[in-house]
C-alpha cells in the first residue's frame, strides 16, 4: 500500500491539472448554477467510510466526476452573487504551489521563503491601498477573521489606555469598552463582537442615511454617551449598496475622544488602489485598522483575508505566543503567527505575493475599475426596461434591482426573478432585503468578467422578469 510520495503524487497532479483545467475551460459555457440536487450529492459522495479505503487515483477521479454537478461555475465570467471573487491564473498556480510546499506558514524557521513573501505581500499591500507603511498585518481566513483581529488589536489598546491588560487579565472585571456601529454593520462584526466577548448586542447604533452611510450628527449624538474605552466600527463597501461611511470625518470626531476606529472594508478597501474610485474611501488612511478580503476582489482563491493595524504593538499583542520551543529568533525575521490567531497554518500569503507582483499597482487598479464601470452598464441596461428599478446608487460594485408589474406583489415578482434567472443558469446572482422590500443584488468582483458578459447577462435577467410576468 505505502508507495514513495513521488511515485503516487505525480500521476495524481496529472489527473487534477486534467480535471482542472477541464473545469476552468467549462465555467465560461456550463451553467453558472449547481444542477445537482442535495439528494443527488449525498448519494454519490455521502458513502460509507471504509476499513481498508480505495486506491487514491479512485479517490480522486469518482471526486472530480461526483463533485461536478454539484459545483458553482463561481470562478466565471457571469457569477455575480454575494461578493464573491473567482481566482486568477496566478494566484491559482502560486496556491496549488502553496500545497506542494506544505510550510508551516506560522514560523520563520518552518518556512523562512512563505515569510518573506508574506511579508513581501504586506509590503505591497500597504502601498496598493495606500495605508500608512508601518502598519503590520496578518493574514487570515477572510473578512470574518480579519475583523475579529482587527478588534482584538482594538480591545487591547483601548484597554491598555484605561490601565487594563485584556491578554492577561481578561474581561472580568475590567472597565466597560463602549462599541458603536452603523445600523448597517457586516454580520460578521457581530460575531468578532461575540467571539471577544464584546458581546453582540451591547453596541450603540448609528442612524444610516438611504444608501447605508452613517449619519455623522447621529454618530457625534452616540459617541457624546460613551464615557473611556470606546471602538466604533465604519464600514468601506456596503455588502448591498457598496456605499461608504464618512470614514475620515468619523475618525476625526472620534480620535478627539481616543476612541480606536476600525474600518470593515473586505471589498470597499480596493476602491483605494484606483483614482476614480479612491475618494470613496478618502479619511479611511487614519482609521486604526482595516479588514479586508483578498479572496473578494484581488481573486485569489480561498481563503485569503487580511487585518491591517496601525499600531502594530497593539496588534502584537493581542496576537503574538509564546512557549518554550519556540525559540526566539535574531530578531530580524518577522514570524508570521505573531499577527493572527491561528498557529500552525497554510501559507497563505503566497497567492496574493503572486496576484500583486503579477498585477502592479496598474493591473489592480484596472481589475477594481472594469468591475465598477460593469456594475453601471448593468444599471443602465436594465433600468431601460419598463418595471425596472436601481435602488441604489451604483458607486461601486454592486447594484441592487427590483421588479415590479401590474397585479404582481413586488416582493413576490423579485424574488421569482432572481430565483428564475438562478435555475436558467446563464448567470446567476443573489437576492437581498433592502429598505425592507426584496432586491437582485448583483456584485461584479471577477477578473474574467467581460462586456460581453453583462450583455449576456443583463439579457438573461430582463427575459426571466418578462417569462415571470407572463407566468
Ligand atoms: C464579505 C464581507 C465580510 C466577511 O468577509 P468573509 O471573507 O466572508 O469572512 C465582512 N464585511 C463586509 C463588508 C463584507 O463584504
Amino acid at each position: 500500500m505505502k508507495k514513495h510520495l513521488l511515485d503516487e503524487a505525480l500521476p495524481l497532479l496529472d489527473d487534477v491539472r486534467k480535471a482542472a483545467g477541464e473545469f476552468i475551460k467549462s465555467a465560461a459555457t456550463r451553467p453558472v448554477n449547481a444542477v445537482a440536487t442535495v439528494d443527488h450529492l449525498r448519494r454519490t459522495l455521502s458513502l460509507d467510510l471504509t476499513d481498508d479505503g480505495e486506491p487514491a487515483d479512485s479517490v480522486i477521479g469518482r471526486m472530480i466526476a461526483d463533485a461536478d454537478p454539484g459545483l458553482m461555475a463561481s470562478i466565471g465570467p457571469r457569477y455575480f452573487g454575494f461578493v464573491i471573487g473567482g481566482s486568477m491564473p496566478v494566484a491559482l498556480a502560486a496556491d496549488w504551489l502553496t500545497s506542494a510546499w506544505d510550510q508551516n506558514g506560522g514560523l520563520y524557521v518552518a518556512g523562512p521563503a512563505p515569510s518573506v513573501m508574506e511579508e513581501t505581500a504586506h509590503r505591497w499591500l500597504l502601498d496598493v491601498l495606500d495605508l500608512p507603511r508601518d502598519s503590520s498585518a496578518g493574514f487570515v481566513t477572510g473578512g470574518q477573521m480579519a475583523n475579529t483581529t482587527c478588534l482584538a488589536a482594538a480591545r487591547h489598546e483601548v484597554l491598555r489606555q484605561a490601565g487594563w491588560n485584556v491578554e492577561n487579565d481578561g474581561l472580568q472585571g475590567a472597565p466597560k469598552i463602549n462599541v458603536i456601529l452603523g445600523a448597517e454593520a457586516h454580520a460578521t462584526i457581530f460575531s468578532a463582537l461575540r467571539l471577544l466577548g464584546l458581546g453582540s448586542k451591547t453596541f450603540l447604533s448609528v442612524d444610516v442615511d438611504s444608501e447605508g452611510r452613517m449619519l455623522v450628527e447621529s454618530f457625534r449624538d452616540q459617541l457624546a454617551c460613551c464615557e473611556g474605552p470606546t471602538i466604533v466600527c465604519t464600514q468601506a463597501g456596503n455588502v448591498n449598496s457598496g456605499s461608504f461611511d464618512p470614514i475620515g470625518e468619523i475618525v476625526e470626531i472620534a480620535h478627539e475622544r481616543q476612541a480606536w476606529v476600525h474600518v470593515d472594508a473586505a471589498f470597499g478597501l480596493w476602491a483605494r488602489a484606483t483614482k476614480e474610485y479612491k475618494h470613496l474611501a478618502a479619511g479611511a488612511e487614519s482609521a486604526d485598522s482595516w479588514a479586508t478580503d483578498a479572496h473578494k476582489w484581488l481573486n485569489v482563491p480561498y481563503d485569503s483575508g487580511i487585518a491591517i493595524v496601525r499600531n502594530s504593538s497593539a496588534h502584537r499583542a493581542a496576537m503574538t505566543v509564546s512557549a518554550a520551543y519556540l525559540e526566539p529568533s535574531a530578531g530580524a525575521e518577522r514570524d508570521p503567527l505573531d499577527w493572527v490567531p491561528e498557529f500552525s497554518r497554510r501559507a497563505r500569503s503566497i497567492p496574493v505575493y503572486a496576484v500583486l507582483r503579477h498585477l502592479g499597482r496598474r493591473g489592480v487598479s484596472d481589475l477594481v475599475e472594469r468591475c465598477c464601470s460593469y456594475a453601471k452598464l448593468f444599471a443602465t441596461l436594465l433600468s431601460a426596461e419598463e418595471g425596472v428599478t436601481i435602488l441604489n446608487d451604483v458607486v461601486l460594485n454592486q447594484a441592487l434591482v427590483r421588479f415590479t408589474a401590474p397585479g404582481h406583489d413586488a416582493d413576490e415578482l423579485t424574488r421569482a426573478v432572481v430565483r428564475r434567472v438562478q435555475s436558467d443558469g446563464i448567470c446567476w446572482l443573489s437576492g437581498t432585503t433592502w429598505h425592507g422590500g426584496a432586491a437582485m443584488r448583483i456584485s461584479v468582483c471577477n477578473w474574467s468578467t467581460r462586456e460581453e458578459d453583462v450583455e449576456v447577462s443583463a439579457d438573461a435577467i430582463l427575459s426571466a422578469f418578462r417569462a415571470v410576468v407572463n407566468g
